[in-house]
């Protein structure tokens, strides 16, 4: 016998009982979704979770058995995560924000058994109730005073007086760590949306990485505020990198505009933060309009995105709030790389420091990456070479459920990612676009992106996005699609100008057009897509002569 270490599964219900015994009296506070501000500790959080585990398998809901939920982030999706995941089912987040077909959809298409629903989301489901057969019921995550009057729904149960009729004692099931523990759609612009289905062990692995002082690294004395859904991609997995440091949780609910997420990071002690640039754009707009600052804020997670430059100096100079810029995808669970500097880079001047944010930052042990030309041949890790970008790891999907999708694996174990970057040789990453969003001229590659945040640089710009449109000598030239500052009457010509020197001159797009406001995932990242569909026909003035 060699004598090897024990093998012990790593489950995702040791964590939320980790923090009960040893950050019993931490808070989770939410804004709920009936109004008031609810607060409660990691011990409450455990006692629930195990009462609504006691009250999943009253439901009779058997390991395997997919459970979804339509929630914002709250205490009670936070107790659904650890009692359905604990109890060997599977945690199935569905984004309200989605056209309502697309819900039925993944619904249908992951065979849930049950969906936990959020009080201002429920008429989603009335609205689908005719597509939803496979559902036996729908529990409404309210108590008994809240619950509706009426419903179109048969089945509705009421989540408070589910668990009031259950014990508190709940043994957790000695699952296998390979076990399904949650599942999430990935948007797609294009086709159906594909599912990722998580595992107990990727989850682990991955809220072990996040923890990493090199990556977010959270510690009992953060608090934290996700404001990336608990149905994107698992809130990044906050909820599970939380209690296994025992930080303190901050839950925005639905109301994610400036003035209500100011008021929780101020009341909150708030010291970090996690979400899409969109969000953070406007929660800058509402301190600068405000006169208000983020006293506490030490850190800010920014990603799902590229966040532009001029925010991470914004952050800086205006907050003294340090950005980190992470990369991802629902496929990757989703962290992938993050901002995290090397021996000396944090005594660069600041000026320095923003230009290394603004990239995506380098990988984060357990992720390998590589970039490869269109005919699969590596390229060089050597900062200018572009290449579509492939990665494999332990909190990577090796396939999407039910095996759809088939081509975005490679037969040797790497997922392409449908991103473009360059990777210097300190594995600094910039995505210079999604593969679908690369404008070609004249057979060459330029980036969106760069333009977009040479653009958002502008102190008159609010918001850019810059897509190729057709032109009959190069191909495809870039055109700027501005939304301007309220009162700024910015030119094109003022903009074409502010290019010069900073992108090479072929870059510099061929024109600009002046929108009132810019169209958004569900996600809120650009919906470049629809962009591209509005200006199609755009005629450049280059391609009149
Ligand atoms: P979706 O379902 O919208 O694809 P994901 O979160 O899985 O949602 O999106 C992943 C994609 O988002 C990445 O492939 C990349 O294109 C983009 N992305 C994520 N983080 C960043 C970032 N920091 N900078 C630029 N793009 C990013």
């Amino acid at each position: 016998m060699l004598g090897l270490m024990m093998d012990r599964p790593l489950l995702i219900s040791q964590l939320i009982e980790h923090a009960a015994e040893y950050h019993g009296d931490n808070e989770i506070v939410s804004r709920s979704v009936e109004g008031p501000i609810h607060r409660y500790t990691y011990a409450d959080a455990a006692r629930r979770s195990r009462q609504l585990a006691n009250a999943l398998k009253a439901l009779d809901v058997v390991p395997g058995d997919r459970v979804g939920t339509l929630a914002w982030n709250g205490y009670r999706h936070f107790e659904i995560y650890f009692a359905v995941s604990g109890s060997g089912a599977v945690c199935h987040t569905l984004n309200p924000r989605l056209f309502p077909e697309q819900i039925a959809y993944i619904v249908n298409h992951a065979d849930d058994r049950f969906i936990f629903a959020d009080l201002n989301v429920l008429a989603i489901l009335e609205g689908l109730k005719d597509n939803l057969a496979g559902v036996q019921g729908v529990i409404v995550m309210t108590d008994r005073a809240h619950m509706p009057g009426e419903s179109s729904l048969p089945n509705l149960l009421c989540y408070e007086d589910l668990i009031a009729a259950q014990g508190d004692v709940f043994d957790w099931p000695d699952l296998d760590e390979n076990t399904a523990a949650s599942l999430c759609y990935t948007s797609g612009t294009t086709g159906n949306p594909k599912g990722v289905l998580y595992s107990h062990r990727s989850t682990i692995l991955h809220a072990y990485a996040i923890n990493g002082a090199n990556a977010m690294g959270f510690t009992a004395d953060d608090a934290i505020l996700p404001v990336v859904p608990m149905f994107h991609a698992n809130a990044w997995g906050i909820p599970y990198a939380a209690p296994m440091v025992g930080a303190k949780l901050v839950f925005p609910g639905f109301k994610m505009d400036g003035a209500s997420l100011y008021e929780l990071f101020d009341s909150e002690d708030v010291t970090i933060a996690a979400g899409v640039p969109t969000v953070w754009l406007e929660l800058l707009r509402y301190c600068e309009a405000n006169g208000e600052r983020l006293e506490k804020l030490q850190r800010t997670l920014i990603g799902g995105s590229a966040p532009p430059r001029a925010m991470v100096e914004r952050f800086d100079k205006e907050h003294g709030v340090r950005v980190l810029q992470g990369w991802g995808m629902t496929e990757m669970s989703p962290l992938g790389t993050i901002t995290s500097m090397r021996r000396g880079e944090k005594d660069l001047p600041a000026e320095q420091q923003y230009d290394l944010i603004a990239k995506q930052g380098r990988p984060i042990f357990g992720v390998d990456l590589k970039i490869v030309d269109d005919g699969g041949r590596e390229l060089s890790k050597d900062g200018v070479a572009f290449g579509n970008l492939l990665v494999r790891g332990p909190w990577i999907a090796k396939s999407y459920f039910r095996g759809e999708g088939p081509s975005a694996f490679t037969s040797d174990g790497w997922f392409h990612t449908g991103d473009v970057c360059t990777l210097n040789p300190h594995g600094y990453m910039t995505i210079t676009d999604r593969s679908k969003d690369v404008i070609k001229s004249g057979g060459e590659w330029i980036s969106s992106i760069d333009l977009e945040n040479v653009a958002m640089g502008h102190p008159a710009v609010e918001e850019a996005a810059v897509i190729g449109v057709a032109h009959p000598e190069w191909n495809e030239r870039p055109l700027l699609v501005v939304v301007r500052k309220r009162d700024s009457t910015v030119t094109r010509e003022e903009l074409l100008k502010f290019f010069d020197g900073k992108v090479v001159k072929w870059w510099i797009p061929d024109d600009v057009v002046f929108i009132d406001s810019l169209p958004h995932t569900a996600t809120g990242k650009l919906l470049k897509t629809k962009v591209r569909e509005d200006f199609r026909g755009h005629r450049l003035p280059s391609a009149a002569r």
